[in-house]
């Protein structure tokens, strides 16, 4: 079968290799048919950050399943599944308060394992949910990053009637954006410093964008006065200055969930930490996309909200391809960040 394969040396090649075989009684074997690049998988084809080489990443993926090992009674061949990329211990003491993004004795789908950049990816059953016939099965790849800013609004209790803020408008950004609008928030306002990015998050249905580059932080939140109570605000950045950014315009008991990874390290003046205190801000991190029941509600409404066509992901896109091509994109980026997701398409 053909299958992207990552060397060390930040060589991405689309090599022939064996079709996965079925080994445990839960396994099932899955025809991919669409997968997406995650920003965490850069630093696996550039900077040495795999777990193994050469190794066939993708844990946001979507296909059909091919077949299955005998445990498997509740999926049949044939049926539309996406990819759920954690396999936690499921016995630990934190998987027991099904805190599953909190174990530390876990699986995970194209990073710990081979994932769905090939032909067929043999996991568990545990790492499939099943799709809606009506839902496309392209949209499948997009369920593992939808669900990380839904797991956020999980954890802040939900957004509905939240003013909520976008800080990145990148892949994640956007997504949690138009989720927040299908769930009931009252305002969505997106923070970028791409001209771009910013257009697309109002084109998208932004009741604000604001460019950090050209305001200041005092100029947002003076533009957030009439959204600045219930705010939930979530940094999907990434970077020192926008979580100090994120502290400075959020409004009184605002919640901040932190999402974005830094890459950096991050010192607060005394004077930015303490409107933590003055503004009394509940600060949530907030890891992977996972609650109970297994995998949690992120995926169920995920699944939901792009079966009902709510979210627009098109312009989410920056490249689609078969491999040569989408081999050649990823080689492109050449470890800087994405700009729009690119998808390996398979048929
Ligand atoms: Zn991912
Ligand atoms: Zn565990």
């Amino acid at each position: 079968m053909k299958s992207v394969v990552i060397h060390a040396e930040g060589n991405i090649c689309v090599e022939e290799r064996p079709e996965p075989q079925l080994k445990h009684d839960d396994d099932v074997k899955v025809r991919v048919v669409s997968s997406g690049l995650c920003g965490s998988d850069i630093p696996r084809i550039f900077a040495k950050g795999a777990h193994f080489y050469p190794i066939t990443l993708g844990h946001e993926f979507s296909g059909y399943i091919q077949e299955m090992g005998k445990s498997v009674t509740d999926l049949a061949t044939g049926d539309a599944v996406a990819c759920v990329p954690l396999l936690p211990c499921f016995d630990c003491p934190e998987c027991r308060k099904q805190y599953f993004s909190l174990c530390k004795r876990y699986q995970f789908v194209g990073s710990r394992s081979d994932g769905g950049n090939a032909e067929y990816v043999v996991v568990r059953r545990a790492n499939l949910i099943r799709l809606p016939e009506k839902m496309a099965i392209e949209d499948g790849a997009f369920i593992e990053p939808i669900t990380v800013g839904l797991h956020a609004f999980h954890l802040a209790g939900g957004c509905a009637d939240k003013n909520v803020v976008i800080v990145g408008a990148g892949t994640i950004g956007l997504l949690a954006m138009q989720c927040a609008l299908a769930l009931g928030a009252k305002s969505v306002t997106a923070i970028d410093i791409n001209p771009d990015k910013l257009a697309l998050a109002k084109s998208l249905g932004a009741t604000h964008a604001f460019n950090s580059r050209e305001l200041s932080a005092a100029q947002i939140l003076e533009n957030l006065t009439d959204n600045r109570f219930d705010q939930l605000i979530l940094e999907t950045a990434g970077a020192p200055q926008t979580v100090s950014l994120a502290i400075e315009i959020a409004g009184p008991r605002a919640q901040l969930a932190l999402v974005g990874t830094l890459h950096n390290d991050l010192t607060l003046t005394a004077t930015v930490f303490g409107q933590i205190l003055r503004k009394e801000l509940t600060i949530l991190g907030s890891w992977m996309n996972y609650s109970g029941p297994w995998p949690g509600e992120e995926w169920v409404t995920a699944t939901r909200l792009l079966t009902e066509k709510r979210l627009t992901l098109e312009p989410l896109i920056a490249h689609r391809g078969g491999p040569e091509s989408y081999a050649q994109a990823v080689q492109a980026l050449n470890g800087t960040p994405m700009q729009g997701k690119i998808l390996l398409k398979l048929d």
